[in-house]
């Protein structure tokens, strides 16, 4: 701030600052980072940092005895009163920065005419007394002599400041759960910067220090929350995952109504494995344009996000259900032509679907979820965009998006059970096996598929909990005298992918069976084969040792795409198990020839065969003759609990 005269000011800081707050604009400039409400206020925070700055230097020159002479006192006080109203301007357009980061730009929009009048006023007080000041001076004066000269009236702006640091201090306390512990200490950065400032400055009153600490704040926003990497995705333009994420906190925490579109390309995996990566992002980048392109007039102001995978969403402020499925409509008939690349054309799947928050999904936690859980929860072959609201009604879709909680729950409570299905042995003409299948029973839902919370378990991590339990309790049921009585010689347990990548897994298993006196040849373990595995040389390992320590190794879900006939040769497997799939097709001329190959080929390999699926009496004749080693299906039972299984195999075995 400009000193009387007798100063002999450091014009350094100020130059620092200014060369700091230039380089924030230039690289916001050149990583594009000026779409949506937060950059823009961002920019404007930036910029009237900037115009102080320089009106700060502009001040201080010719506030000095040698120069002041050569400007009119017009001059003089048009520059030192244009510093100290864009000065003063500093602190609220920092205040609308931290508005618009809490509660975004629409609900800043929508306050009272009343409460923005309020907000202004401390500005717009304190300009009218410097616009007052060159014909009656209080607040500094012209003094020929001694240069700038400071009035009492100049508290004024000290007064200004607090009042809107008390309000910003406010803001950012009333919204602290929607910041993160960094952005909110960044965002208070300024206050002790400034006060730091303001103190050095009494000391030592030639160090102009003040708009240095605003732009070293500034600096420190950019870097803390203003990072490109984490709102924006630079090859398609869009806003990041994370973005959406913060996003939809604050949505949910002011509980600003919206809608929000969903565009899903479903077949997105098999045209990322074809076409090579620039030519993808081509596509996803093109897809994000026309779609921003085509925004009907109330979507203008709409923020499209992009969550990875082929997903894209847009979200707008709510507008009515005929407009969102207006727009929807659009981009489904837009997505359905072939997008021509080159000399390509790229055939797309579009799922489109949209929604209200809150009216058809209302918590923070469903809509995170329900990302996950969009693609399956659309009709597989819907045609047209999808009012997701007919979807949340349903049973299913409350159950997956409470899914994790009632995994959790059922954990603490214990509520998971062992069912057993029995394996027919074609050779020995009985019983001898049997799979061991995992049940949750539920208060709300009934028994809840583990189709359903085994993903979910491996998604949140409580799969390591629930597999331990299965290990444990299949190995307890094996030690049963029931169980030795009723000639039964192995259980198989399936292993989520997630288990397999264990590093102690082969030891937990043999802890369980030293604990009950069982033997390793007792179990055997059922591993699906996934289209990537995260680690697949730890996947071998685990999968090595669990063979050496003498269990049997099956191969389950085979022939439903993922299975590769090399690694089935490379993997020590003993048993590989035909998908209920295949028999499903049986009766087709085409799958009977290739189940008879595949039948010879697994023999050739010495693999054992076990046929799944299997309910009626022809299809047991049908693979019997295929000479299967063993068929598994409702046919001869459906997974039962312990007790009744064991009666079961007693009673069919004797025969
Ligand atoms: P899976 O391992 O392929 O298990 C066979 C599934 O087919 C079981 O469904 C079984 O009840 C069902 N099934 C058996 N015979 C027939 C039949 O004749 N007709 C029909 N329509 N279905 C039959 P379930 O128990 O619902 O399990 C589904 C999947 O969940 C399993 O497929 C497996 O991948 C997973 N799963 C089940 N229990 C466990 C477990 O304890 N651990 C792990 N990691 N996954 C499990
Ligand atoms: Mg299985
Ligand atoms: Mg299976």
């Amino acid at each position: 701030m400009p000193q009387q005269s007798n100063l002999n000011a450091i014009y350094t800081y100020d130059i620092c600052a200014v060369i700091i707050v230039g380089l924030i604009l230039f690289s916001l400039y050149f990583k594009k980072l000026h779409h949506g409400a937060i950059n823009k206020s961002f920019i404007v925070l930036c910029f009237v940092v900037l115009l102080t700055t320089l009106a700060d230097l502009l001040g201080l020159y010719y506030s000095k005895p040698e120069t002041i002479q050569t400007i009119t006192p017009f001059w003089f006080y048009a520059f030192q009163s244009s510093y100290f109203i864009l000065r003063c301007l500093n602190i609220p357009v920092y205040a609308v920065y931290i508005i618009i980061c809490a509660e975004g730009w629409e609900s800043l929009k929508k306050k009272s005419f009343l409460s923005k009048i309020l907000f202004l006023l401390p500005s717009m007080l304190i300009i009218s007394c410097l616009l007052i000041n060159p014909a009656k001076p209080f607040m500094f004066e012209h003094d020929p002599v001694i240069g700038y000269h400071r009035l009492p009236g100049m508290l004024l702006m000290y007064v200004h400041a607090v009042i809107y640091m008390v309000f910003c201090l406010i803001i950012i306390m009333k919204y602290r759960h929607l910041f993160s512990r960094v952005v909110r200490i960044s965002l208070i950065s300024m206050f002790p910067l400034q006060i730091a400032a303001i103190l050095i400055q009494i000391y030592n009153s030639n160090l102009v220090i003040e708009m240095f600490a605003t732009s070293c704040a500034i600096l420190m926003f950019t870097v803390t929350i203003q990072r490109p990497e984490l709102l924006i995705n630079w090859e398609l333009g869009t806003n990041t995952k994370h973005m959406y994420f913060s996003d939809l906190k604050r949505l949910t925490s002011l509980k600003t109504p919206a809608t929000i579109l969903f565009i899903n390309i479903k077949n997105y995996k098999d045209i990322k494995n074809y076409l090579p990566r620039e030519k993808l992002i081509i596509v996803l980048k093109n897809i994000y344009a026309e779609t921003l392109e085509h925004a009907p007039h109330d979507f203008r102001n709409a923020e499209g996000y992009y969550l990875d995978n082929g997903l894209f969403a847009i979200l707008n402020a709510q507008v009515s259900k005929q407009s969102a499925k207006k727009y929807a409509d659009i981009l489904y008939v837009l997505y359905s032509q072939p997008a021509v690349l080159d000399k390509l054309e790229i055939h797309l799947v579009p799922q489109i679907g949209y929604y209200d928050y809150p009216d058809d999904i209302g918590e923070y936690h469903e809509l995170i979820s329900f990302i996950q859980s969009f693609s399956s929860l659309m009709p597989p072959n819907a045609k047209t965009p999808v009012d997701i609201a007919r979807l949340t009604s349903t049973k299913n879709f409350r159950l997956r998006n409470e899914i994790d909680s009632i995994v959790a729950d059922a954990i603490v409570k214990e509520k998971f059970q062992m069912y057993y299905q029995p394996i027919w042995s074609v050779t020995k003409k009985k019983f001898i096996s049997a799979e061991a299948l995992i049940r949750l029973p539920d208060e709300k839902y009934g028994f809840v598929s583990p189709e359903i919370f085994i993903p979910a378990a491996e998604r949140s991590g409580a799969i390591y909990q629930i597999g331990d339990f299965i290990i444990d309790d299949v190995c307890r049921f094996i030690a049963r005298e029931a169980f030795r009585k009723s000639g039964l010689e192995y259980i198989e347990i399936n292993l989520a992918v997630a288990q397999c990548l264990q590093p102690d897994l082969p030891e937990k298993i043999r802890t369980c069976v030293e604990k009950y006196r069982i033997r390793f040849s007792q179990l055997n373990l059922e591993i699906t084969e996934r289209e990537t595995i995260a680690d697949q040389a730890l996947f071998d390992r685990n999968i090595q040792k669990l063979a050496d320590m003498g269990m049997m190794l099956s191969l389950d879900d085979y022939g439903t795409g993922y299975s590769n006939i090399q690694r089935i040769t490379a993997m020590p497997l003993d048993i590989v198990k035909i998908d209920k799939s295949f028999v499903d097709k049986k009766d087709e001329q085409s799958m009977q020839t290739i189940i008879k190959k595949t039948i010879t080929m697994m023999k050739d390999l010495n693999k054992e065969i076990v046929i799944e699926g299997i309910e009626d009496e022809s299809s047991v004749d049908f693979f019997t003759n295929l000479d299967c080693d063993f068929i598994q299906g409702f046919y001869f039972s459906k997974p039962l609990p312990e007790d009744a299984f064991i009666e079961f195999c007693l009673s069919r075995n004797v025969q």
